[in-house]
């Protein structure tokens, strides 16, 4: 933990027009089909220890950018993306931090024929409202462990919003691309796994589901920001690992594509 406050911007900033950004990618290839134009934006009230990206968690440490010059940007990518089976991403941080900013830029988005995908752990769904998830053709959700003992020891906050929002992505039959990152020593114990594994089984419709080995990579933005790294001694996930990871998965009926 940082000992700076989660929460802090939460509530600040609800303007449809503008929004913290803290970067953009043109041609991302791992966040959702195809190849994707990704909006990263600033805000988490998440800290989860194995974060790769520690540099969005406080909002206004972000860029205030107007959507409408966001989506001008979008545009100028929007016949490549549609020809590479792509589409927009937004991811974070939390991008539900700033639902109406969000919001407007989906709603662009598909305005432009796009597909989008949301980047979210779930965590603070209840502040968006059903309209937002209208223009959400993807839900990318971050598992981040199968038991509320274990998600609060990765990420200082309860399990119980992920599952929520898991229900109501089903409701509105969102498909969802299931995300968990294993942690040697963290989230890879068998119990573990396999709770994930019996989250996953309920939830529908199911695009794909992705093991993530933990890595080292992110180190450096620790200590350039001055904040504690708990992981600074944790192993990096094998492919043994991940492995073994997707036996447990298979066990319990999980594959990568639902079959
Ligand atoms: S939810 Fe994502 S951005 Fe937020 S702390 Fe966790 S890994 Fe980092």
């Amino acid at each position: 933990m940082s000992g700076e406050n989660p929460g802090n911007g939460l509530h600040e900033v609800c303007s449809s027009k503008q929004g913290y950004v803290h970067s953009i990618e043109t041609a991302g290839t791992v966040d959702g089909p195809g190849i994707r134009f990704v909006l990263f934006l600033n805000g988490c009230p998440l800290r989860c220890k194995y974060c790769h990206n520690p540099d969005t968690w406080q909002m206004k440490r972000g860029t205030l950018r107007h959507a409408g010059e966001i989506l001008e940007e979008i545009s100028t990518y929007r016949d490549f993306l549609i020809r590479a089976k792509g589409g927009v991403t937004i991811s974070g941080g939390e991008p539900l931090m700033q639902p109406a900013f969000l919001e407007t830029i989906f709603k662009g988005c598909k305005e432009m024929g796009l597909h989008t995908a949301l980047d979210t752990s779930g965590h603070l769904h209840h502040l968006s409202p059903d309209s937002l998830f209208e223009s959400v053709d993807l839900v990318l959700l971050d598992i981040k462990s199968g038991n509320d003992r274990t998600f609060r020891r990765v990420t200082q906050k309860p399990l119980q919003p992920t599952l929520d929002f898991a229900k109501r992505m089903q409701a509105m039959q969102i498909p969802m691309w299931v995300r968990f990152v294993l942690v040697p020593g963290l989230t890879d114990d068998e119990d573990n796994i396999r709770d994930v594994a019996k989250i996953i089984n309920g939830i529908e419709p199911l695009a794909r589901v992705e093991i993530l080995p933990f890595h080292q990579l992110a180190a450096y933005k620790y200590e350039n920001l001055g904040l504690k790294y708990d992981l600074k001694d944790t192993p990096q996930a094998t492919p043994r690992d991940v492995v073994m990871a997707w036996r447990i998965f298979s066990e319990e009926g999980v594959h990568s594509v639902r079959t």
